[in-house]
């Protein structure tokens, strides 16, 4: 039982923040609302603090451009098959006001939560104004990409955010060893870095040159000697002695397959095989991250093994649905580096529809020139038929036709519902579809799909 004792403007918050939530929730505004969090930040400054100061063991973050919903995901997974209780902002309410919304949420009428852990999926830029309201024990970050250009400007922004954040409470940094622009974020202290040692001898990913990043110490080109995509490998300094800190828990002998990855994990003297249902080196890097933290937190490597294959996918990401009995998986794609690895993933799937849905609507990113740095070529070896949809479906059919994929081969069908149908259409019973939506044609498309009677995950 915690002994928090509400006062009287928590009180009110908590009733505001509640109230508020149910009223949306029956006029079905939708999920993640944020009005909540801001009606209970009104009535009480303190409501933030006081709620999430409640979990026994302390709070989590999970930060970084790409995998953090999945991340975050898979590390609830893990804790609670160990045993232990989350209170966790779910549906991707990752600002100030929309963690506030699922601690009220989570909190009885008194305000108390009973909780070991509170795991919180965080903006990278909103982590140092969240850091001063919740004493946030661990940060862990999983990488930092180039996103939508239009959002935070310079990179190394929202690295020095995420460092203010981290230094705010002294947190225990997790970070990502192969990643130039994370692994530094703390210089000093508590700190585990996690990474890829080897892929399996018979992982064939295309060679292709980093991306480009720079030295923190002295701005210097970074080199490699491998890499596994984008600007994540085995780094050092072209210049200076700065290079990749060897990771205290890494991945050896990864596979990753068109549905499926497996690698071995090891911590300190032990290892484990982890099979995972989820494709993607991105989903390799998600699971190794979680593992990283959960070990961090004293689960075992057994444990973590359980958590992992416990794990049932996020809503849009990765997962396997049934509609009208074909098989469909769905995976969001909002950067260049996501998309390269979803095309990747679905290019070893040689038995397969692809259906692309792109819209530029403000949570999508206005400016749609990203497709242009994904790796969509990585499809054009595959025999499978493309529909393109969504606002940008014209631009999206002309990318397709410049990654090398034969015109005859793509259809646009630019209304999403009609889309599905014709993708459906031509997938056969053996075949797999696979979604690839931008943010808000996700939505649209989870409401499409419960005229199936299908409701995705974490919805
Ligand atoms: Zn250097």
């Amino acid at each position: 039982m915690t002994d928090y004792k509400p006062s009287a403007s928590d009180q009110l918050a908590i009733l505001a923040g509640k109230l508020s939530a149910t009223t949306i929730r029956l006029l079905g505004a939708g999920m993640g609302s944020n009005l909540p969090g801001r009606f209970a930040r009104k009535l009480s400054a303190h409501i933030l603090s006081d709620l999430s100061s409640q979990p026994k063991l302390g709070s989590i973050a999970v930060t970084g451009t790409n995998g953090k919903s999945t991340t975050s995901g898979l590390l609830s997974s893990i804790l609670r098959t160990a045993g232990y209780r989350i209170v966790h902002n779910r549906q991707g309410a990752n600002l100030v006001t929309g963690i506030t919304a699922s601690l009220v949420d989570a909190a009885d009428w008194q305000g108390r939560i009973e909780a070991e852990f509170g795991l919180y999926e965080i903006d990278e830029a909103a982590l140092p104004v969240v850091a001063k309201e919740i004493k946030i024990n661990t940060v862990l970050v999983t990488n930092l990409f180039r996103d939508q250009l239009d959002r935070f400007g310079e990179l190394d922004t929202t690295a020095k955010l995420i460092a203010k954040g981290i230094e705010q409470n002294d947190s225990t940094a997790i970070l990502n060893s192969d990643d130039p622009n994370v692994c530094q974020l703390k210089k000093e202290g508590k700190k585990l870095h996690y990474g890829i040692e080897s892929l399996d001898s018979c992982q064939s990913e295309p060679d292709e040159l980093a991306e480009l990043s720079y030295c923190t110490k002295c701005g210097a080109e970074i080199a490699y000697t491998s890499t596994v995509y984008g600007q994540l490998g085995k780094w050092h300094c072209s210049n200076c002695d700065y290079k990749r800190p060897s990771p205290d828990v890494y991945a050896s002998d990864v596979v990753s397959l068109a549905a499926t990855s497996q690698f071995t994990l090891h911590y300190g003297d032990a290892e484990i095989a982890i099979h995972l249902t989820m494709p993607g080196l991105f989903n390799v890097y998600n699971a190794l991250a979680a593992s990283a933290a959960a070990l961090s937190l004293g689960v075992s490597i057994d444990g973590v093994q359980d958590g992992l294959k416990e794990y049932t996918t996020l809503f849009g990401r990765s997962e396997r649905i049934h509609l009208n009995g074909k098989s469909v998986i769905i995976q969001l794609i909002k950067n260049p580096a996501g998309a390269t690895q979803t095309a990747r993933a679905v290019s070893k799937d040689t038995n397969a529809t692809v259906l692309v849905a792109i819209n530029d609507n403000l949570a999508d990113g206005r400016d749609i020139s990203w497709l242009w740095d994904a790796d969509f070529e990585a499809l054009a070896a595959m025999s499978a038929h493309f529909i393109v949809s969504g606002q940008r479906a014209d631009d999206m059919a002309v990318r397709l036709k410049y990654a090398g994929i034969d015109v005859t081969k793509i259809k646009t069908v630019t209304p999403l519902e009609k889309a599905l149908t014709t993708a459906l259409a031509d997938t056969t019973a053996t075949q797999t579809l696979w979604v690839m939506p931008t943010y808000t044609c996700l939505l649209e498309l989870e409401k499409i799909i419960k005229k199936y009677g299908v409701t995705l995950g974490g919805t």
